[in-house]
């Protein structure tokens, strides 16, 4: 059985967002900003793409930028927020532990400029409290910026109450959806959103390209400095097909929304009952307030790493939440912010369920970690000593 449940890494770019993107990768190849007929065939197709996406997420046309991505859009959020709010005087952030490294290193760029970051804490659930957040504003607090949905263990964040306390005090509210967007219902009103980024090869788009939403009147620097595109912010010829992709795609994942969620949460549920009979097992974040695809599981006394390439080897494609294959030894940021210790940690395993997914894949999945887990076990030094009691058991 060959399974890729890795979903949140990316996923697979549906068949209707190829077509639509492959008459502007063929004929259709004029630059939007010509004035000739190839030129303003491809203007209109972004125009449409714009109105279709702004759709999709309740806002207005004139209300979104297209990027390079979610990474992007991030980035140009946070910065021109603070360059605004340090112009007025104001220099602190407010976030929190557990945000994707886009958001964490570009707040880590801003301290070393001078600015102050609040980190609130995710609790054990990995979700936020909405009174630490409220206690944490000040006078100065230029952006307060917390994810929509957690890329690594899926819980959702209070989005709407955070955004109507930041309203009430009249500070910028900024929501990295690239989880979400395409998953679970997001609408920027409903959800009192000033800011909000997106990514397209996360909701089954092409890589590469992706999108921000910044609420009319809600002051916006420049990101690229060059042409006119998208309205003077971002300058560089459009990526048209890829802009196309990302409407199609998106109006695809928001039709089909309702019948996927129920789906997937049955089977993420399946999954979570299944590997917790692995013994020494513990789910990671809240079992409910979480994405319908997301599972991730930490195992006492193995590797993560070998985890997955034994999965791999069985034809199960996952991820983990160490971060060896990046290059360093320090387990999933995450992982440690919601309390997890560091040899806990080492021993995630992330699945993100695919929409295709089937219960007999789920429970292939179940017997196959539950196999490749005790088979790590009976040679790992560390759980030999958990079982001897020279070390004690956490989960
Ligand atoms: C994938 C991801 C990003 C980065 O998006 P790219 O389009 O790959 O740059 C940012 N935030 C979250 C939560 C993500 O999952």
């Amino acid at each position: 059985m060959k399974i890729y449940a890795d979903n949140a890494a990316t996923t697979k770019l549906s068949k209707k967002a190829l077509e639509a993107m492959l008459p502007f990768l063929t004929e259709n190849y004029g630059n939007p900003s010509s004035l000739y007929t190839s030129g303003q065939l491809a203007r209109e197709a972004v125009e449409k793409a714009r109105e279709t996406v702004a759709r999709c997420i309740g806002a207005s046309p004139r209300e979104i930028y297209f990027t390079s991505g979610g990474s992007e859009a991030d980035n140009q959020a946070i910065l021109s927020a603070a360059e605004l709010g340090k112009k007025a005087g104001k220099t602190h952030i407010v976030s929190d532990t557990i945000e994707h490294h886009a958001v964490l290193h570009t707040l880590k760029k801003l301290e070393k400029q001078g600015f102050e970051v609040t980190y609130l804490p995710a609790h054990e659930n990995g979700i936020v409290r909405v009174e630490e957040l409220e206690a944490a504003l000040r006078d100065d607090t230029c952006l307060v910026t917390i994810m929509y949905a957690n890329n690594e263990i899926g819980t959702l964040q209070p989005v709407r109450e955070i955004g109507a306390v930041c309203r009430s005090r009249g500070i910028l509210f900024h929501t990295d959806a690239v989880q979400a967007v395409g998953h679970v219902p997001v609408d920027v009103n409903l959800d009192n959103v000033d800011m909000l980024s997106a990514s397209a090869h996360k909701f089954h788009g092409p890589k590469g390209v992706g999108f921000l939403y910044v609420r009319k009147g809600v002051k916006l620097l420049s990101f690229i400095e060059g042409g006119a595109q998208e309205r003077g912010k971002r300058a560089g010829t459009e990526n048209v097909a890829g802009i196309c992709g990302t409407a199609v795609a998106l109006e695809e994942a928001v039709e089909n929304m309702p019948a996927n969620a129920l789906k997937l949460t049955a089977l993420r549920d399946r999954l979570i009952k299944g590997l917790a009979e692995i013994p020494h097992s513990a789910l990671n974040g809240d079992p409910l307030k979480r994405l319908p695809s997301n599972v991730s599981f930490c195992f006492e006394g193995i590797e993560g790493e070998s985890l997955l390439l034994l999965l791999d080897d069985r034809g199960i494609e996952a991820s983990s939440g160490s971060a060896c294959t990046s290059g360093s030894l320090d387990p999933s940021h995450v992982l440690l912010a919601i309390g997890r210790v560091h040899d806990v940690a080492h021993g995630s395993l992330r699945l993100t369920l695919g929409d295709d997914a089937t219960e007999e894949q789920v429970d292939y999945i179940i017997k196959q970690t539950g196999e490749v887990v005790s088979y790590l076990r009976s040679f790992s030094p560390v759980w030999r000593n958990l079982v001897s009691g020279k070390a004690e058991f956490i989960l």
